[in-house]
């Protein structure tokens, strides 16, 4: 039996047995064949059964369900599509304003589904507070972000500015400068939400194969190392692992993302806190930190990771000391109580980064190809938006999730951008990154010079220009 409660926390604290489900052993005919067993491939599924029940459908997956990002993010489920404001740009206000809608609904919509299916995954809505917490610089950038939401007309009831004193009444940090709550966003523990959602569509009558990795595939089949199946409808759900299904690597590249948690915490440390409505938290560095607490209260910290040249997958998630200490340090910054405290777990995952840094859901009628991912560290509420459209778009159902701008419905795969070759993607990424961390660090020094201040920040910002 593999060692799969080491992938995470959340995988750690399953209180069900790991026991495999049965591997492909046997060649197949299914109307739909979905590969991988993490949110996306199991909300297709789910949508799919829903609205037509008699279709029959496999999921080959290559590990378990939730082996993953799906099994080991942070938890925080969002109202959000990344580059939403680039990709809505384009609209009316009225269309605008609608698109949004639907986004901000996303985590009522899966709470529905949690309850009809009986699943529980600690989920609270407690929104996320975006804090400006370590330099005072961090105030200046949250305002503007928060004026050009406002700009794309959304307001006070989506995103509200929190005074210092009104962010500590919620969490309580070191330098609170300010901060942005946003309401649609709940926090859950991801690994009991992906195993409850495959039990549920096996409920249905979908079929789960596990430890299957996918060798080949192509318009209207997929094989293993031990069987095929032939297919009307082929849906690759692999996202930060597309680089093992040829020729997707070219547009969803991985990338890493790392988290700690502590040991639960006292009741008197966490009154000393706060968060004490399920909030997901992140500071405003472009460090993209984000933190939730757990269910049974220890604090889930997780940051940026890194790229690995050629686009490799990072398989090995025993993370370094100085990983571990970067966290560390991060959240002593906002909490110094606890800057001693134990970790007592410490992972990271791959997510899929397409090239133009924000998702796609793309439904290909001749091929029979559908596929919905890209969605960058921020997949675990846009999985759910993927799986019913790409279920509406497969099905031809005529709704307003099939004509949102992330739809692609002509061009197949060509109609994604490719990443550039090595080793230009590498060098392009960690100057980017480095431009990030000297940032950081300059900002997080009080005695660094004014002049220097503005140039590390001008100089990120021009490089994070190059991610849109
Ligand atoms: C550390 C980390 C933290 C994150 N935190 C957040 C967060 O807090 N909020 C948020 O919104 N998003 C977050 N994300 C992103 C989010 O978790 C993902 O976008 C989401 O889980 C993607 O789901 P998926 O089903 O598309 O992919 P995955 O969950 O990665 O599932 C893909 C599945 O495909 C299987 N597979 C791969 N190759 C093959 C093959 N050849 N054959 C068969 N099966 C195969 C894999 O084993 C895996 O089970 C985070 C990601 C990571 C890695």
């Amino acid at each position: 039996m593999p060692a799969w409660r080491t992938i995470s926390l959340w995988m750690d604290q399953l209180d069900e047995p790991l026991v495999a489900r049965p591997s492909l052993e046997q060649d197949l005919d299914v109307d739909v064949a979905i590969i991988g067993a993490g949110y996306t491939g199991l909300w297709t599924a789910y949508y799919l059964k829903r609205h037509k029940p008699e279709l029959n459908i496999a999921i080959v997956e290559a590990q378990t369900a939730g082996f993953g990002a799906s099994g080991r993010n942070g938890g925080w489920l969002m109202g959000n599509l990344l580059g939403e404001d680039s990709l809505l740009a384009g609209l009316s206000p009225p269309a605008r304003r609608a698109s949004y809608d639907l986004l901000h609904g996303i985590p009522d919509e899966v709470a529905s589904v949690l309850e009809r299916e009986g699943i529980d995954c600690d989920y609270r809505k407690g929104g996320v507070l975006y804090c400006a917490a370590r330099y005072p610089e961090q105030e200046a950038s949250l305002r503007g972000y928060l004026d050009s939401l406002y700009a794309q007309g959304l307001n006070e009831a989506d995103y509200r500015w929190l005074s210092p004193e009104q962010l500590v009444g919620q969490i309580r940090i070191a330098n609170p400068y300010g901060g942005i709550q946003a309401t649609h966003c709940a926090t859950i523990n991801p690994a009991k939400l992906v195993r409850g959602l495959a039990r549920a569509v096996e409920r249905m009558g979908v079929k789960i194969y596990e430890n299957s990795p996918v060798q080949q595939w192509q318009s209207g089949s997929l094989s293993t190392a031990k069987a095929a199946v032939r297919c009307r409808w082929l849906v690759p759900a692999v996202e930060g692992y597309a680089v093992t299904l040829a020729p997707l690597g070219r547009y969803q590249l991985p990338v890493q993302s790392l988290l700690v948690a502590t040991e639960p915490l006292s009741a008197a440390t966490w009154d000393e806190i706060g968060l004490n409505q399920g909030q997901a938290f992140g500071e405003s560095s472009r460090q993209v930190t984000y933190g939730q607490r757990s269910a049974d209260n220890r604090l889930v910290f997780g940051a940026r990771g890194g790229y690995q040249f050629g686009g490799q997958l990072r398989q090995n998630f025993d993370l370094t000391s100085s990983e571990v200490e970067l966290r560390r340090y991060l959240f002593s910054e906002l909490f110094p109580q606890l800057k001693n405290v134990e970790i007592t777990h410490s992972w990271g995952g791959n997510l899929g980064m397409s090239r133009r840094f924000r998702p796609h859901m793309l439904c290909d009628t001749r091929s029979g190809i559908a596929l919905s991912g890209g969605y960058g560290g921020e997949g675990v509420g846009a999985s759910n938006l993927g799986g019913r459209t790409l279920a509406d778009l497969i099905l031809e159902r005529d709704s307003e999730l099939v004509r949102q701008p992330w739809v692609i419905a002509q061009g197949g795969l060509d109609a994604l951008k490719a990443w550039e070759p090595e080793p230009l993607r590498w060098l392009g990424y960690n100057a980017i990154i480095q431009s990030f961390i000297h940032e950081d660090q300059t900002l997080a020094n009080p005695g660094s010079a004014p002049w220097r201040r503005k140039l590390a920040s001008r100089v990120a910002g021009f490089m994070e220009g190059f991610m849109h």
